[in-house]
């Protein structure tokens, strides 16, 4: 059996379970209607009611009510409901053929019985379980239709119909293969839709599942949003205070060691609740115009400063002027930030960074940084916009996830292009605005 996961299992159960309780309704329904109205004719032409075709009738209608009712006592409790499927609609062949042989076998006008049968067993059994019902379905009409060519069986019902007996062989043949023909032709296609059914079932349960787990996901982020935000303030004074106890009281080397680590792993604290707060809930950015050459060169005039880049990596620069979006100057400098430091982080040593600044058509400014650092295997590049994944000792996991989300927020996206040992390209387009006037 396929491994389906729990769920996926469970709602086919409940799905089979579903349309079980469909067919038994359907069933007795037809049962009223169909054998009822034929009991109703036959009474009409029958010399007594109790003809022995009428009988047998009558015992099919009160045997199909009665396996109604416990097929009905059963849905509850059965464990296997396809079994329990195969069953039901294994025993209606059997009774279809029962209506057959009464009602005039080789000349009954009910042989479509059975391609109402195949039809419901594609649904719920759909295309192996509907070639099964159609072999079963073209083997006991032969069995009949021959049993009666052979004298074997002798029909009830004969006042106006046609006997197998009377026929010629190959009239009855011909019969017989028209109708096994039928069958699987219809198993053929009822399956085929049914088929395309489920596939469409099964997907949209797929979605279901993934929306539930994302509002699950949702509210735990909210949460942690909001814990995170509680965090911040006790933190800024707990940190607050221990500089004010540092500066104020005369520690020897080894108490001011552990100050120093307090100190340092609050700091850390503190970015790792500042950047979960900007990816979870990012200030509502002030948009401005700004000129990106200028604004992304300040951002990399800063990051030539800073401790990280300083005399171990070089920067080349190839800027178009001219270009102008409509952005946040703060998300800019974040996106470029976190970006540069990852570019440096990879970096294992010296090396190069290359930012390009271009214009695309027809009317978008793009961004790139390029680094000759270790690149990311196939496998980690599937999971760097997950928020925490880190491959860094000391990585919070949240630089490219704040990268992404602020990206997006301005109908964009970011590429990422890497080779493990080559390097990695990252780059994003933002919507191109005209220059303001007089610029
Ligand atoms: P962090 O830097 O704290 O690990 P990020 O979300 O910024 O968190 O990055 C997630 C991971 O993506 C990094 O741990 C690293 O494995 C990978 N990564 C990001 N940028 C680069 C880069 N330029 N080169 C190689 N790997 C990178």
């Amino acid at each position: 059996m396929q491994n389906l996961p729990v769920h996926t299992a469970s709602k086919r159960d409940e799905d089979m379970r579903f349309k079980l309780k469909w067919l038994m309704l359907a069933r007795v329904l037809f049962t009223t209607l169909l054998l009822g109205s034929t009991i109703v004719l036959q009474l009409g032409v029958a010399a007594s009611p109790l003809a022995p075709g009428l009988l047998v009738l009558y015992g099919l209608i009160a045997s199909i009510f009665f396996m109604s009712f416990l097929y009905t006592l059963l849905l509850g409790r059965v464990a296997n409901t396809v079994a329990f499927a195969y069953v039901q609609i294994g025993l209606d062949t059997v009774i279809v053929s029962l209506v057959i042989y009464v009602t005039g076998n080789y000349s009954s006008i009910f042989s479509f019985l059975y391609l109402v049968v195949i039809i419901y067993s594609s649904m719920l059994l759909y295309r192996k379980g509907s070639m099964l019902i159609s072999l079963l379905c073209s083997a006991q009409y032969t069995l009949l239709v021959i049993s009666e060519y052979r004298g074997v069986l002798k029909p009830f019902e004969l006042e106006d119909g046609l006997a197998a007996g009377n026929g010629d062989l190959n009239q009855v043949f011909y019969k017989i293969l028209i109708t096994i023909f039928g069958c699987f032709a219809v198993a053929f296609l009822s399956s085929l839709l049914a088929e395309q059914a489920r596939k469409s079932r099964k997907e949209l349960w797929a979605m279901e599942d993934q929306v539930r787990r994302v509002e699950k996901m949702a509210a735990v982020g909210e949460m942690a949003a909001g814990l995170a935000h509680e965090i911040k303030n006790p933190l800024a004074s707990m940190t607050g205070s221990i500089q004010i106890l540092r500066d104020g009281v005369h520690l020897d080397p080894d108490h001011a060691r552990l100050m120093h680590i307090v100190l340092r792993e609050a700091d850390r604290l503190s970015s790792l609740v500042n950047n979960f707060l900007l990816f979870a809930r990012p200030p509502a950015g002030k948009i401005e115009r700004i000129a990106l050459d200028k604004a992304v060169a300040e951002t990399v005039e800063l990051f030539e400063r800073d401790a990280s880049c300083r005399g171990r990596i070089s920067i080349q620069k190839d800027f178009k002027a001219g270009l102008f979006v409509d952005m946040d100057q703060v998300h800019l400098r974040q996106v470029l930030w976190n970006l540069l430091l990852n570019a440096s982080e990879a970096i294992n040593g010296r090396g190069t960074i290359a930012i390009r600044l271009y214009p695309t058509k027809p009317n978008r400014a793009c961004i790139e940084v390029t680094d000759d650092g270790c690149g990311m295997s196939n496998d980690t590049i599937k999971s760097i916009f997950d928020p925490f994944f880190t491959t860094k000792p000391n990585g919070t996991g949240l630089g490219l996830s704040i990268v992404h989300s602020i990206i997006e927020s301005y109908d964009s996206r970011l590429e990422v292009g890497s080779r493990q040992g080559a390097g990695t390209t990252f780059s994003f387009c933002l919507k191109r605005i005209d220059p303001p006037t007089g610029a």
